[in-house]
């Protein structure tokens, strides 16, 4: 079979998008305010301070369309390897012997092996310019502890991550590239905090969720100087940086004179899902496309699928603002599957938002068949997918069986979110049977 120009579409650096999408722009109703824990009542923007600094929040209540990305932030998205490219996987359609064309957007090639270095640098740089020396967060599968990390290094910014304890045990290699990076890291729940040493005394040996852990990050940003909190997902603001994903998706897909028919990609706290999908999203509500936008969970955290939409906090410990969301309730404790950046108990109000309104689909995947949809696309494609991304693979790869099934050329795009290389161990535990 032979690599045509249109397998892999690429972009110059120039065309780094030079402003984030908005969706709250082209939703037909607004978001729903996040409410004060204490008062049940909408937060204004001061009461966010405390926490977030004012660039960021702005942008978090903006309902802007559009929202300029600084000069320094297009410079250290170019760091990132930025634009990434689009590439066909031919040979994944050939093994499924599948009539549809099917895309991915490699996102696995960041530094820090995600996407989430596209909101950790615009988050590092806003804090830096206001004059801030620390950040604190909580990362689950170690990717976003890692992504800021990064941002914090390239900022000059102190970073302490709260790492979720079932992570830390099974990724020893996560918390050394932290820690190369300069972040210091706990497990969580800690003895560092008040809450986490609460957690602690009831449950010796928990094994942690991001809940707790962004209870014990916002607890010690609130009892130490100069220091902010840093989110990795979930929050408007996180969304907006992500779509540099979406706008380039749509560069790559115009060149190559290409609509596609569904774009896939997998859920934890929405962002790398929302980042794909929104800027093609806001041309379908606005009637200029009909593309199907297709969320992917698991089974065993499917806020989307069985969730309630409702208020809950948006940590364990009841310190975060309120956020009207799909959840599985803020003390619902996820069985410890390799996907860690799936393991959120909520969703994004923004994504939330558009499931609400029909604008998307969601499907549910257990462990074992995400990671064999995961290992089908090694063997084609020589890419080892993060295990949060193998949720994404599984479902494209049925909507191009269901494609086989009815013969039908459809296009499918999906987000390649992250690599897989330090999470072998859950890929250890796949091949040999004991997941
Ligand atoms: C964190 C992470 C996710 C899930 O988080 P979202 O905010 O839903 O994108 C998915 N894939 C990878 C590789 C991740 O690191």
């Amino acid at each position: 079979m032979s690599i045509s120009k249109d397998d892999r579409i690429i972009l110059r650096p120039d065309d780094i998008p030079t402003k984030w999408y908005n969706i709250a722009a082209d939703l037909p109703e607004p978001l729903s305010p996040p409410l004060d824990p204490a008062t049940n009542q909408p937060m204004r923007p001061e009461d966010l301070e405390a926490i977030f600094p004012k660039g960021a929040i702005a942008q978090e209540m903006s309902v802007d369309r559009y929202i300029d990305i600084p000069e320094e932030v297009r410079d250290a998205y170019l760091m990132l390897g930025r634009p990434s490219p689009l590439q066909r996987a031919r040979r994944l359609e050939k093994y499924l012997k599948t009539p549809a064309r099917i895309y991915f957007k490699r996102e696995d090639l960041s530094p820090a092996g995600s996407h989430k270095p596209n909101s950790a640098i615009p988050q590092a740089y806003l804090n830096m310019k206001e004059g801030v020396e620390n950040l604190t967060t909580e990362t689950g599968a170690g990717q976003w502890g890692t992504a800021l990390a990064l941002a914090c290094a390239h900022f000059d910014l102190g970073c302490k991550v709260f790492m979720v304890r079932s992570s830390y045990d099974q990724k020893p290699f996560r918390r050394l590239v932290m820690e190369t990076y300069g972040a210091t890291v706990h497990p969580s729940p800690s003895d560092v905090t008040e809450y986490g040493r609460s957690v602690k005394e009831k449950t010796p040996d928990h094994p942690g969720t991001l809940g707790i852990a962004i209870s014990e990050a916002v607890e010690m940003c609130l009892h130490q100087e100069n220091t902010k909190y840093s989110l990795g997902s979930v929050l408007n603001h996180v969304m907006l940086h992500q779509t540099v994903i979406g706008q380039e998706v749509m560069m790559q897909l115009e060149q190559i004179d290409t609509v596609p028919d569904y774009m896939v990609a997998c859920v934890g706290g929405g962002s790398n899902f929302a980042g794909f999908c929104f800027p093609l999203m806001g041309q379908k509500i606005r009637g200029k496309v009909e593309t199907e936008f297709i969320a992917t969970e698991p089974t065993s955290v499917p806020s989307l699928t069985k969730g309630e939409l409702r208020y809950d906090y948006g940590d364990t410990g009841g310190m975060t603002p309120k956020l009207k969301m799909y959840t599985m309730g803020c003390e619902f404790v996820p069985s410890a599957i390799h996907a860690g950046g799936l393991r959120y108990h909520g969703m994004a109000p923004s994504v939330s938002k558009v499931a609400e309104l029909g604008y998307m689909k969601t499907y549910a995947y257990d462990q074992s068949d995400t990671f064999a949809a995961g290992v089908a696309f090694a063997r084609a494609e020589g890419i080892i997918p993060a295990p949060e991304s193998c949720h994404a693979i599984k479902g494209a790869m049925d909507l191009a069986l269901e494609a086989k099934k009815n013969n039908e050329e459809k296009v499918i795009v999906f987000n390649l979110s992250g690599h897989g290389l330090l999470d072998m161990v859950g890929y250890d535990r796949y091949l040999h049977g004991n997941l």
